[in-house]
């Protein structure tokens, strides 16, 4: 079970809801090689479990570094991974830290808060 409910829950999507992160190399790649890497990108099984139990009490909303041009693919892909959400937001801001005084959660808190 969860302890997470009425939450309005915000989760990347790559490298939790798949398993892997695109290369960083991304500026210099063509976007036919994002568009194939975004279709076959392994799905991280057990996260897309615990996001779907996540699901029945609470509104995930998946967000992701890619921008617009890929949101067909991206949610052709969940769909076809049976991943259970509200809202998709493409095009986060490009950070390498994120600070923020209204609520952070890393990954780990994820894995702790979750026992399902
Ligand atoms: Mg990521």
């Amino acid at each position: 079970m969860t302890e997470i409910k009425n939450k309005r829950l915000a989760i990347d999507l790559d490298g939790i809801i798949t398993k892997e992160n695109p290369p960083h190399e991304w500026k210099e790649t063509t976007p036919e090689f994002y568009e194939g890497w975004y279709t076959r990108v392994a799905p991280n099984t057990e996260n897309i479990s615990k996001v779907n139990v996540l699901y029945t009490w609470n509104k995930i909303m998946i967000y992701t570094a890619r921008t617009e041009d890929y949101r067909e693919i991206t949610e052709s892909w969940l769909r076809d991974n049976k991943v259970k959400y509200d809202a998709l937001i493409m095009g986060k801001l490009p950070y390498d830290f994120l600070i923020d005084d209204h609520a952070a959660h890393s990954f780990e808190d994820f894995e702790r808060l979750i026992k399902c």
